[in-house]
């Protein structure tokens, strides 16, 4: 029997995996993936000034675990203060352990980003995904080399993205936009309408690579160099899902 494919989501705040790769994980949530969304801080510093931290943690970790159970999805959020996310070794083996005990066939994360949380959820992945591909580990599992470190596209850790990677979505669409109704503080962002936004560039992106909906993603460097690329995507032109191969 064939091993159930998968894919590991690790974001910095709630909502952040959910917006920018929601598309993706719906998609594979709908091919039978196993989809795992991690989220590494408590996320409460969005809200008010004078709001309850206490249970503005509990509410996100609950809208995450909403979100997932929509895509039939594994949630996990860890109890880093929002702001204080630093890549610990304590973090980076958490996430090795993660992928080595699936073997996801992708994992996403965010781009390199001035947000200083971004970028250490950034950094720690990079170095989870190394630590998982060393052999003899100790750590009595078996190592497990990523194929494909994708970079999501984020308003918030746009500068220099690469846009490598169009990965048609349509599939998941409809399952991504009603998991998104269950991230009530999401919906409420009081910065900018920012569910409207990821909409409205999934259609845009669709647009772009020829479908309905797409999303656009970075590759890691070292999966540039050693994957052998179609010219176009080279060129910095479109290559669309097949090249992932979503389906069996
Ligand atoms: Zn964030």
């Amino acid at each position: 029997m064939n091993r159930q494919k998968s894919i590991l989501a690790v974001g910095a705040h709630v909502g952040d995996m959910e917006l920018t790769a929601g598309g993706l994980l719906s998609t594979c949530a709908r091919l039978g993936w196993k989809v795992v969304l991690v989220t590494l801080t408590s996320s409460e510093r969005s809200a008010p000034e004078g709001a309850d931290l206490q249970q503005i943690k509990q509410t996100k970790a609950e809208e995450a675990a909403a979100f997932a159970r929509v895509l039939g999805a594994e949630s996990i959020v860890l109890n880093i203060p929002d702001g204080f996310l630093k890549a610990s070794r304590k973090v980076a083996f958490l996430l090795r352990d993660l992928i080595c005990r699936d073997a996801p066939e992708i994992v996403v994360t965010h781009y390199a980003s001035p947000h200083k949380d971004h970028m250490a959820c950034h950094t720690v992945v990079n170095q989870a995904v190394f630590y998982a591909s060393l052999p003899n580990s100790g750590r009595g599992d078996m190592p497990h080399s990523v194929p494909e470190l994708l970079y999501a596209e984020n308003w918030e850790d746009n500068e220099d993205f690469k846009k490598e990677l169009y990965i048609d979505t349509s599939e998941g669409y409809a399952l991504w936009q009603k998991a998104l109704q269950k991230e009530i503080s999401v919906l409420q962002c009081p910065f900018l309408p920012i569910v409207e936004y990821y909409t409205i560039k999934s259609r845009l992106n669709g647009i772009l690579a020829h479908t309905g909906h797409a999303e656009c993603y970075a590759r890691a460097a070292s999966h540039r160099t050693v994957k052998r690329m179609a010219p176009a995507a080279r060129e910095g032109a479109f290559q669309t899902a097949p090249a992932l191969a979503l389906r069996p």
